[in-house]
């Protein structure tokens, strides 16, 4: 269904049970996930998010400056991305971590014409770094690079299986959606990334599907076109 596509993890779905970091068991079933995806030939794109080690929001909260804390976040996303190559390679999967904030020693820095073509060679590309800029999030790293990529859809792996009315964990009347629209999703104040994520998406017209990654087999399911999680378009 998909020839191209941008998975986006957050840092919190690395912690499986733990309440901080990662927990490893969880990164190498993700690694087994994408691997299962690679053996398709779907080129693949990923972002991950830090929020299971550091957050600027709640840092500012508690009364540092805000740059300085979203920096720390991005360097979070930089840890999670190099602990998921590591898995991956472990695989025997060929992977390129690119970094928006300039770390030479560890990562490549992004260069599009250069990503898209490991893409094109199959390799697997990690953004690292989110944007590189304080204020933003990974779902708005998701959203651009899923533009700049061209990619055909935006995977959002989480720990539900789709976008609800309400909160399915605390409402037992919540109900899922199987299709949206932006409009729709934006009209009844749903959540399915942040505003700037979410505009970048409706105004460059790529997808979104939300979905639950920690069943196993869903990942390739999604990308073969089952009905799975929801699907968000223009
Ligand atoms: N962050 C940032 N700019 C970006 C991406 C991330 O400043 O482009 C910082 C921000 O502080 C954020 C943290 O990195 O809270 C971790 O990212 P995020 O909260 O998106 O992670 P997730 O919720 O996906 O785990």
């Amino acid at each position: 269904m998909y020839k191209r596509i941008l998975l986006k993890l957050s840092g919190e779905a690395l912690m499986g049970e733990k309440q901080f970091g990662i927990d490893n068991s969880r990164l190498d079933a993700y690694a087994a996930e994408i691997k299962d995806l690679h053996d398709t030939n779907v080129e693949i794109a990923i972002v991950i998010g830090g929020g299971n080690i550091f957050r600027g929001v709640q840092a500012a909260d508690g009364g540092m400056d805000r740059t300085q804390g979203d920096y720390m976040g991005m360097l979070a996303t930089m840890i999670n991305s190099m602990a998921l190559q590591a898995s991956l390679e472990k695989l025997g999967l060929y992977t390129r971590l690119v970094s928006a904030i300039e770390m030479k020693e560890i990562a490549e820095p992004y260069i599009k014409r250069r990503a898209v073509r490991h893409l094109e060679k199959g390799r697997i590309v990690i953004f690292g770094a989110g944007t590189g800029n304080p204020y933003f999030t990974t779902d708005s790293a998701a959203a651009l690079r899923a533009i700049e990529m061209d990619a055909d859809v935006i995977l959002k792996g989480t720990r539900v299986d789709g976008i609800y009315s309400a909160d399915p964990e605390k409402d037992p009347n919540a109900v899922k959606f199987e299709n949206l629209t932006f409009d729709e999703a934006y009209n009844k104040g749903l959540n399915v990334m942040d505003m700037t994520a979410f505009t970048l998406c409706k105004e460059n017209d790529v997808p979104i599907i939300v979905f639950d990654m920690n069943t196993s087999g869903n990942l390739k399911k999604v990308v073969e076109g089952e009905k799975i999680g929801t699907l968000v378009t223009v």
